[in-house]
């Protein structure tokens, strides 16, 4: 599985093309929740003190380009 990771400072995006959880299916809601708990997963690995609540922006199996998984990023006080 490949995934691009863009981020900025708001936000991470995990972009994956080819989800291997909807390839090939069409739904009316997104079908990858398993992508996400890879990404939360991943964060809790990564960050274990941070409480990050990744949530799916966009799937393949509903149309749009790739499937897509967000992280906003806790923002300091300013
Ligand atoms: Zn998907």
């Amino acid at each position: 599985m490949q995934a691009d990771l863009l981020a900025d400072d708001e936000r991470l995006v995990f972009s994956v093309a080819r989800c291997p959880f909807c390839e090939g299916r069409t739904l009316e809601t997104s079908g990858c929740t398993p992508l996400v708990g890879l990404v939360e997963a991943a964060i809790r690995v990564a960050a274990p003190d941070v409480h990050l609540i990744p949530e799916e922006t966009g799937c393949r199996a509903t149309g749009n380009a790739a499937c897509e998984v967000t992280v906003v990023l806790p923002q300091g006080p300013s």
